[in-house]
């Protein structure tokens, strides 16, 4: 079922199957995101798309300057509204645009982890990516427990070949590199790395509703890494 309330805190995205949502917590490129992104300020996508919404980036502002934990709470009002009214997501996706705070509270770690458990509880899909390896420790800490998949986004190559638990990577070129990047990922590690098929999709013209997320589930499964073509 589509989301029938007109969502003030969650937000829909692109890439997400309909019936997917999103959370986002500050502007990106800025408050929350580590400089070691390789995309902070250059050419980072959520930055650019809040370069052309003024109302995502206003919500993002909004956001941040309410809290990270009220944020988490105002979203799960959100989502027990939308059951009320008959709406469960298929998908849940944190940080569409910005990153979570490096340095959580106690009250927003509980915050999370209350936001987190809903969304387990009705075995709802989560994505979570970090955009460092430290953020992705402290993050896989708090949400201990809740067989939460905390995502980490390789800063390099090199890290994507290292990193023992799930991860990700952005590869600039062609899809014959981003193959290529995935076929290294799983020598390098035995597991199984695959290129996302929704920017893949998008990257050759194919007919993307079905490669989306939702339908796909790989991001929130544990034994799975993922390369993204950067678009
Ligand atoms: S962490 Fe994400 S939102 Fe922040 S600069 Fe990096 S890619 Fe952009
Ligand atoms: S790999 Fe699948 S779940 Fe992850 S972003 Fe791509 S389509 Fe979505």
């Amino acid at each position: 079922m589509r989301l029938r309330l007109q969502p003030t805190t969650l937000t829909v995205f692109g890439k997400g199957a309909p019936g997917s949502v999103g959370l986002s917590f500050a502007p990106s490129a800025s408050a929350h995101c580590s400089k070691r992104c390789p995309h902070y300020g250059r050419g980072c996508y959520a930055e650019n798309l809040e370069k052309r919404y003024r109302a995502l980036a206003d919500k993002l502002a909004r956001h941040h300057s309410q809290g990270f934990a009220a944020t988490c709470r105002a979203a799960q009002e959100e989502l027990r509204a939308g059951e009320r009214a008959g709406f469960t997501p298929i998908w849940f996706r944190l940080c569409v645009c910005g990153s979570v705070p490096a340095r959580p509270t106690r009250d927003d770690v509980r915050a999370l982890r209350e936001l987190c458990g809903w969304l387990v509880e009705r075995s709802i899909p989560i994505h979570f990516p970090t955009e460092t390896r430290q953020k992705a420790t402290r993050y896989r800490r708090a949400l201990r427990g809740l067989g939460v998949v905390v995502r980490e986004s390789a800063t390099s190559a090199q890290r994507f070949k290292q990193a023992s638990g799930p991860s990700s990577f952005v590869v600039a070129g062609t899809m014959a590199d981003a193959r290529n990047a995935a076929r290294k990922r799983r020598k390098a590690t035995g597991r199984r790395c695959i290129v996302c098929p929704a920017v893949a999709a998008k990257k050759v013209g194919a007919d993307a509703e079905r490669a989306k997320c939702g339908n796909c589930t790989a991001c929130a499964t544990p034994t799975t890494d993922v390369v993204y073509p950067k678009h």
